[in-house]
């Protein structure tokens, strides 16, 4: 019925886990406290990985914020192109300062071989790069790439980002104080699609319904995880189903192998369980065997208490599918301070 596991059409590759902004609503868990990034001949070596896939796709080089390490990014563009990889680079804009800078830049990656800009848009975003920024980017990425290879994600925001001024971030409060809680929530968890993973449930499930653990009893993760069309290597060996951050269903360096075991349903313990009985057989596993206490105020999504059940396990044991390990100690867009936002009782045994 279903065709073979595994097939995804997009392939992120992430370059670091590193960006100065740590947003809200991160699937990755990506910010300033993370440090490396992949080796030259890792990136080679995920590259020709994917060769593994005998259908066509595209890949995307990615973070964290790519353009950190533009030097990398750059030959990652060159290799693609040499292997006739379609490739595109996802940005937040950050860095885009200067008008000069970022036209040399863009030229740069076009010139190597790059097809496509991705540019991140939104409240989220905002709250820690100016808008000025971002309409930049937009800007002289179109000059140089052609309205038919800018994506930016997403546009509808392009307007209301610039409501509260365009040359200082905006915190989301503003967007609470000016629109009520009901509605600010509305316009942000909806208006973006939020996916309650990484670390949203816990820093943005406030502007959404929360649920207990049980209401999330019968969800399973069969399509993200084996039938995911949009996926990651990462730069430690994790390849990434969907947008699972923290979750590897194997090391990508031995693909061919992963992708026989799946096409056999043999799956690591965790992502079995994932896959039949979703995060509520994760719960209860948890629950049962490692002592994870359910949070009182519910969950903002399946995924949110996905994460908090693997955060509670991954300071349990040494779960291989629980990678990277750092992932569950940059929950927090804080992680120096150890505050958290969102984060409060649990329900005691
Ligand atoms: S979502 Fe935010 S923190 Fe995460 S990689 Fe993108 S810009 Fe960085
Ligand atoms: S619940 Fe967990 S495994 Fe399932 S889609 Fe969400 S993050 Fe992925």
């Amino acid at each position: 019925m279903y065709r073979d596991p595994l097939c995804p059409t997009d392939l992120g590759i992430i370059l670091s886990y590193r960006c100065q902004s740590a947003c809200k609503h991160c699937l990755y868990n990506c910010g300033p406290a993370w440090k490396d990034w992949m080796p030259l001949e890792t990136l080679e070596e995920a590259l020709q990985a994917t060769t593994a896939w005998g259908h066509q796709f595209q890949i995307h080089l990615t973070g964290g914020e790519p353009f950190l390490n533009f030097p990398l990014l750059l030959q990652g563009v060159q290799l693609a192109a040499q292997l006739g990889i379609p490739c595109y680079v996802e940005t937040n804009a950050g860095w885009c300062l200067e008008e000069k800078d970022v036209l040399e830049k863009f030229a740069t990656l076009r010139e190597a071989g790059l097809n496509a800009m991705f540019i991140s848009c939104s409240p989220f975003h905002a709250e820690k790069i100016p808008p000025a920024r971002t309409l930049l980017a937009i800007t002289k990425a179109l000059e140089i790439f052609g309205r038919q290879n800018v994506i930016v994600y997403l546009p509808h925001w392009i307007e209301q980002i610039q409501i509260f001024g365009i040359e200082k971030p905006t915190p989301l409060e503003r967007y609470v104080e000016k629109f009520g809680l009901a509605r600010a929530g509305r316009m942000l968890w909806d208006g973006y699609s939020i996916i309650p993973a990484g670390r949203s449930g816990y820093c943005l499930g406030h502007l959404t319904q929360k649920r207990p653990a049980s209401a999330f009893k019968g969800e399973n993760c069969f399509m993200e995880i084996l039938y995911a069309h949009h996926s990651h290597f990462d730069l430690y060996g994790n390849y990434i189903s969907w947008f699972c951050g923290g979750l590897t269903i194997g090391d990508w360096h031995d693909l061919p192998r992963i992708l026989d075991d799946f096409e056999a349903h043999r799956f690591p313990p965790l992502i079995d369980i994932l896959v039949r009985t979703g995060p509520f057989g994760l719960y209860d596993l948890g629950k049962e065997d490692y002592g994870y206490q359910e949070l009182l105020e519910g969950y903002a999504g399946k995924c949110h208490l996905c994460v908090d059940v693997r955060r509670h396990l991954s300071g349990q044991g040494d779960f291989q599918e629980l990678r990277p390990k750092e992932f569950y100690e940059n929950v927090s867009p804080y992680p120096q301070s150890g505050g958290e936002t969102g984060v409060s009782q649990r329900s005691g045994n």
